[in-house]
């Protein structure tokens, strides 16, 4: 006689021990935090000063253009361009600045509108700085033909250019900070990282042959958020996470799946 036997499924057995694992796992690491050092903090804020000015003087330069040198009759078309030019050095002026400000003190990403605004102002206020000239000399009544075309094509060209300093491609965030130093500290037990004026990685290791070669003179020791603010590198050398796991000793993948000899025999 055969006694009906309930069908467990191996998954829900393992599940709640597993679960309980998973979950002290989580509280025992808490998601990576980073905050700015108050020196950088009070950088940034001067960096976003000096920054607010050369774009206000840019969009000055801008509304100049418009009400006054687009009025003259007639028109001096080196004046005009000569505006266009500082206009377009304020307004790139004042984004790598800002940009600048923005790896010192970077956005968070849980503001998602922040965020972007923050990272790509630079952007909006080239279009501010720009647009509204470009229309007003397209619309002017007293530009000949080939003035206007000569005119135009430099105020397109200074938006195009003050366009790409003002936007951010891969903004610095918070999280990201936060996540690459604790990947630093959880490799070296430091957040020590070595970088070149001219390299795009950062290293663990001062003797990485990527570094350590002849080309370079000179290496640089700092945090993993300097070496974004100041040379704007984003990125850990393989060679040196490989190097510094090595030495860690590869720890055995942890398994969830449950022995079968763990799986209770319940025979009735
Ligand atoms: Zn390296």
């Amino acid at each position: 006689m055969t006694s009906k036997k309930k069908i467990v499924q191996a998954s829900d057995l393992m599940s709640d021990d597993a679960k309980a694992r998973a979950k002290a796992t989580e509280a025992d690491k808490p998601a990576p935090t980073w905050a700015p050092t108050p020196e950088a903090k009070s950088r940034a804020l001067k960096l976003r000063i000096v920054a607010g000015v050369m774009w206000a003087l840019a969009i000055g330069a801008e509304a100049a253009a418009i009400f006054w040198a687009l009025r003259q009759d007639p028109v001096v078309i080196w004046v005009l361009i000569a505006i266009i030019v500082v206009d377009m050095l304020l307004a790139v002026g004042g984004s790598l600045l800002w940009k600048k400000a923005n790896r010192l003190d970077p956005a968070s990403r849980e503001d998602n509108v922040r965020f972007w605004i923050q990272n790509q102002l630079g952007l909006i206020i080239a279009i501010i700085a720009f647009l509204p000239l470009i229309v007003m000399i397209f619309l002017d009544k007293d530009l000949e033909g080939k003035q206007k075309g000569i005119v135009g094509a430099v105020a397109i060209g200074a938006l195009i250019v003050a366009g790409a300093a003002g936007l951010s491609i891969g903004s610095p965030s918070v999280e990201e900070y936060a996540e690459q130093t604790q990947q630093v500290e959880d490799l070296m037990g430091t957040n020590t990282v070595y970088f070149t004026n001219h390299g795009t990685k950062y290293h663990l290791y001062d003797d990485c042959h990527h570094i350590n070669s002849s080309r370079t003179d000179e290496i640089i020791s700092g945090t993993v958020a300097e070496a974004r603010e100041l040379k704007n590198i984003k990125d850990l050398c393989e060679t040196c996470r490989k190097r510094a796991e090595k030495a860690l000793g590869t720890k055995p993948e942890e398994t969830t799946l449950p022995r079968p000899q763990d799986l209770p025999e319940d025979d009735e």
